[in-house]
């Protein structure tokens, strides 16, 4: 660990103006934390790609190593619950964005923040699932806490084949839930049809601006793309039923009416993985051990090398990647 190893750092000059670049640091330039892991594996989310493009505020400290997420193995620890050789994940809290990330080949983190890898998960499956796809199964956590079961209709997924969409798809389909996919990709709908989805409509249909209520298409949804596509689902649902709202790939705004909620008792129900309680992230991660299709998840993964993790991020931003992206650090 004494010797220097390869990270992404981003930087700010003094006028502000952001670079990222691929860096040798060394443990020095580590923040504070009483475990120190050995990355396996890292991945690439939306929120990666906002920081490394700098096209949201994601960094608030610089320099700053990027990465949200990891699945690595303990190298040193102070903390009670981890001892050296532990396998573990890190998600979120605040991890790539006030705290050293996961693009590095040591990230030196805070014990509270980690939980252990289930058996059965690899380093290289639990970064193909990352933080969109534990994100995906808190949103299914949520409507099945909401009560909603297969037989009360179809789910609709927005940003199908985004991240958070295809493995959203993959679990909704394996619990037995008919699923919608809305997609601006309509040239993936075979895609999308392998991972679960009964039906796909094109995203346009719901990304103008629509009646406060429309027609009851769906009892539930999964939306990561926020906006009027939001407004536009809320619309749609079927009276008595829930949408879990946790992306914004289409904007933050939310451009809708109290219709939905008081005419037809529809619940938007809110999802947060960054700083989603340990108890939370543990059910999570146990649940995408046993209800989700780990040959889907292979299909909607690909592995990429630590130097493409730039030019990946820009990608991701750009609405080219299909699914979800594992980077192994290798060693
Ligand atoms: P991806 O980039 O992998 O997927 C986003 C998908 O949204 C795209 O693939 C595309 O799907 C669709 N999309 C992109 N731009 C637009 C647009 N302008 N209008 C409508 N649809 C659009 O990102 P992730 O799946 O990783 O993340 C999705 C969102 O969820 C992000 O906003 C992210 O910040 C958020 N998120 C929130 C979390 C939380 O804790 N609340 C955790 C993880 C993610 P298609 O091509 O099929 O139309």
């Amino acid at each position: 660990m004494q010797e220097p190893f390869k990270a992404i750092v981003i930087s700010r000059d003094e006028d502000k103006v952001q670079s990222v670049d691929i860096n040798e640091i060394g443990m020095d330039d580590l923040m504070d934390g009483d475990v120190v892991v050995e990355v396996e594996a890292t991945t690439v989310n939306y929120k990666d790609g906002l920081a490394i493009t700098g096209k949201a505020p994601v960094v608030r400290r610089w320099p700053m190593v990027p990465g949200v997420d990891c699945a690595g193995t303990v190298v040193e620890s102070t903390h009670d619950a981890f001892k050296a050789g532990d396998h573990v994940i890190l998600n979120g809290w605040g991890v790539g964005e006030t705290h050293t990330g996961a693009y590095a080949r040591y990230a030196r983190l805070s014990g509270d923040w980690l939980i252990k890898r289930p058996e059965g998960i690899s380093a290289h499956d639990a970064m193909a699932i990352g933080t969109a796809g534990y994100t995906s199964m808190l949103c299914v956590m949520a409507l099945q806490r909401y009560g909603l079961k297969p037989d009360d209709g179809p789910i609709v997924v927005t940003g199908a084949n985004g991240g958070v969409g295809s493995v959203a798809i993959s679990i909704l389909s394996k619990l037995g839930y008919e699923v919608i996919a809305s997609t601006g990709r309509p040239e993936e709908a075979d895609f999308l049809k392998s991972l679960g989805a009964n039906e796909i409509i094109d995203r346009n249909e719901l990304s103008e601006p629509g009646r406060p209520l429309g027609k009851e298409r769906w009892a539930g949804g999964i939306d990561s793309v926020g906006s009027t596509t939001l407004a536009n689902v809320l619309a749609m649902t079927r009276y008595g039923g829930g949408v879990a709202a946790c992306g914004l790939a289409q904007g933050m705004d939310l451009p809708a009416t109290v219709m939905p909620f008081i005419l037809r008792g529809v619940a938007l129900l809110g999802v947060d993985s960054v700083m989603a309680p340990k108890h939370l992230r543990e059910e999570a991660w146990g649940r995408l051990a046993s209800d989700l299709d780990f040959d889907k998840l292979h299909t909607l993964s690909k592995t990429i090398a630590f130097d493409d993790i730039i030019p990946t991020a820009k990608a991701l931003i750009d609405g080219k990647i299909r699914g979800r992206v594992v980077v192994d650090m290798g060693g």
